[in-house]
């Protein structure tokens, strides 16, 4: 890889990592910084010491960078570089070159806070400021002080301010890697379009039968648009008369293709055929696609943003921002002078996008994250005074820490408790960490390990995933057993379980219309859930799945009962007057079951007083989606917990929501929890 511009730099930047602790390392996409770094490192014999770690905010980079590494150096995939992601651990003894995930590397420190198991760490693609990449780079700055043998950090960027991370490690040096790029011609539309996907097809049409060769990149926003745009490119593209315009290949890249169709688009095309790739933002940093020479940009990403004060996620499109849209024209100019055709008029680039794109850590929600810190026992500094690059704001810390208190993670003093710590040993959200922790004491362990599995695979058949197995789902051809009314986590059990009866068959899923990889994703995702919790107990435990037809009326019970300590944060009560459900919390939201569910009304037609949900997302209105249906005495106890909340507590004194006097909660939200037990849906 001779000619990638970071070589060139090969020298300087090994000496600067040499002399320094932590050197940062500024380039232009595609210059080598992910493949090259690691190489270099190790034949500077760093990892004689310890392996070299390459962390990468998203699972198919770490995939698809280390397979790269691994076909360079002649080895294989797995043994002297490999991977390692949630759930997914390709890596041997022999490894010395890890690419890894952030939250992978966040949960090694766990087990070894010292992370002596790597001679250098590269916090890669620190630019997508993703939460994980966020708090390691706090935990590296304790970590070069403590650390007495000789840990070096790496923070890589395409686009970073590096004055600001520099500053923030004590003026390290930043090394710049000046690009390579040719001139790229900005053209942009006079106006917005009114639909999205005929701008893009009409836009690549017109390049595809004018303009000389060179592939197309175009910029959408999610896997539905991709999706529509690949089949509609694909029709005309049949349609043109052969002989009027070369060869077309259209490829579309999204982070849930499977792997193999991911890697299609690092194979060149064959001769006077032209490359359509239509992709997410993942090709704006993540992934360099070689041969771009004409990108379209429709200004848009999609955004998944967390409300603190409502526990509210809404996964908006929003336009990007004047780094994304520069990233997106740049991928146009790798190998000779390129165009960007921007779908939008000048004057929505200079007055309504944002310089820099808000870090994830000020739109997330922060629970896990806040448990995580709480559990390294970080003495000597208070968690809300931890060293961000940028802080979150107080309002989704204390949201954090009071999700926590209200599933015992933490007292009421904020402290961490034993449960808390349990929970922060599992790859798992805070909510179903609690139930697997709750369901151990009831005996369900074995159902709740199979639903964390389920609402873990991201590519099953989550409500909505799939719109066959939706429909399936709803008319119940799955013939499952009886008590799929009481909602979505028990349906999910049941699939799991009818598929277990019958040897995990593949027929059977496929004649079920469920997904075949990401079934078996989850049956690999139960089975390590079953050992982390049997190492958590150190013992044995009952974690056998069932091979009875039927589901016991008592199993359901005590899922659902542990089900409700688990999502305590995430339950609401229907409303009398109204054809809906209010959430309880400090700021009560109306809101729908989204009609995915499969939660049945009674006999008269009316559905549960009380269910859980897994998710609280604002589309074209607030829906829960995954419910469960649960009982008016389990709430009480976490309506009681809610009322004797005092945030000054446990915030360590350093409150910041608005306070009664007594420093409990304020006066309206208060009042709507002490009428949870009533539903009323008057005000
Ligand atoms: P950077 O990290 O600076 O964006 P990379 O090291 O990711 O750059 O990419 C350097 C080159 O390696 C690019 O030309 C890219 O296309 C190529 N590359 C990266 N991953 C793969 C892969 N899995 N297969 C083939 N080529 C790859």
């Amino acid at each position: 890889m001779a000619n990638l511009p970071i070589v060139q730099f090969e020298e300087k930047i090994m000496e600067a990592v040499e002399q320094n602790p932590v050197v940062v390392v500024i380039g232009e996409t595609g210059s080598g910084k992910s493949t090259q770094l690691s190489q270099m490192l190790h034949k500077r014999r760093y990892t004689k010491s310890g392996a070299v770690a390459v962390t990468q905010p998203r699972r198919v980079a770490a995939v698809s960078v280390s397979r790269r590494v691994a076909q360079e150096l002649g080895v294989r995939l797995g043994d002297e570089v490999g991977y390692a992601i949630r759930f997914e651990d390709r890596t041997s003894e022999r490894t010395f070159i890890k690419y890894l995930t952030d939250g992978v590397l966040l949960r090694e420190s766990l087990a070894n806070p010292e992370l002596n198991q790597y001679s250098v760490i590269i916090l890669d693609e620190a630019h997508e400021r993703s939460l994980n990449t966020d708090i390691l780079l706090g935990l590296m700055k304790r970590l070069i002080k403590r650390r007495v043998s000789n840990l070096k950090v790496l923070i890589t960027s395409a686009t970073l301010d590096g004055e600001k991370v520099s500053n923030f490690f004590s003026n390290c040096p930043v090394l710049t890697v000046p690009g390579k790029l040719y001139p790229v011609e900005i053209l942009y539309s006079n106006e917005r379009p009114k639909s999205y996907i005929e701008s893009c097809l009409k836009t690549a049409l017109d390049i595809h039968a004018r303009e000389p060769e060179g592939d197309i990149l175009i910029f959408m926003t999610g896997q539905d648009d991709i999706e529509k745009l690949v089949s509609k490119l694909e029709d005309k593209i049949r349609s043109l008369e052969e002989g009027s315009c070369m060869d077309a290949i259209i490829l579309p890249l999204h982070g849930s293709l499977p792997p193999e169709m991911q890697v299609r688009v690092f194979s060149p095309p064959p001769p006077n055929c032209r490359r359509i790739i239509v992709s997410t933002n993942i090709a704006e940093t993540s992934l360099t696609v070689d041969g771009v020479v004409y990108v379209i940009d429709s200004g848009y990403v999609k955004q998944r943003q967390y409300n603190p004060s409502t526990g509210m996620y809404s996964l908006d499109v929003v336009p990007i921002s004047k780094v994304q849209a520069n990233q997106r024209a740049g991928r146009a100019g790798r190998t000779r002078p390129g165009k960007c055709y921007r779908l939008y008029p000048s004057t929505v680039y200079t007055d309504e996008f944002l310089d820099v794109t808000i870090p994830e850590i000020q739109r997330s929600s922060l629970a896990g994250s806040v448990l995580y810190l709480k559990s390294l026992d970080l003495q000597d500094i208070d968690i809300l005074k931890f060293d961000f690059l940028d802080p979150p704001s107080p309002e989704s810390l204390e949201d954090a820490l009071k999700q926590l208190y209200l599933i015992d993670a933490i007292d009421e003093n904020g402290l961490i408790t034993s449960i808390g710590r349990t929970m922060a040993e599992l790859p798992l959200e805070p909510s179903l960490s609690r139930t697997l922790t709750e369901a151990n004491e009831y005996g369900c362990l074995s159902q709740a390990l199979t639903v964390a599995a389920m609402l873990s695979a991201e590519t099953t058949l989550l409500p909505g995933r799939s719109k066959n197995t939706e429909k399936k789902r709803k008319q119940n051809h799955l013939d499952l057993p009886d008590g799929s009314g009481w909602g979505d986590h028990i349906q999910l059990l049941q699939i799991f379980e009818c598929w277990h009866q019958t040897d995990y068959d593949i027929d059977w899923l496929k004649d079920n219309g469920l997904q075949v990889r990401g079934m078996m994703f989850v049956k690999d995702v139960r089975k390590q859930l079953c050992q982390i919790m049997q190492k958590i107990a150190k013992g044995p435990l009952d974690v056998q799945t069932s091979r009875r037809r039927r589901e016991s009326q008592q199993d359901c019970y005590n899922l659902r009962k542990a089900l409700c300590v688990g999502y305590a944060n995430q339950l609401a009560e229907r409303m009398v007057y109204h054809n809906g459900y209010r959430t309880l919390g400090f700021k009560p939201q109306v809101v729908q079951v989204h009609p995915s569910t499969v939660l049945k009304p009674d006999n008269e037609g009316k559905l549960p007083d009380y269910v859980l949900y897994h998710e609280l997302i604002a589309t074209s209105r607030p829906y829960l989606r995954t419910v469960c249906s649960i009982d008016i005495k389990w709430v009480m106890p976490i309506r009681n917990k809610f009322n004797n909340l005092n945030i000054n507590k446990l915030s360590g004194g350093i409150g910041h929501v608005e306070e009664s006097t007594d420093g409990k909660l304020s006066d309206s939200p208060k009042k709507a929890l002490v009428t949870a037990g009533v539903p009323d849906d008057r005000d």
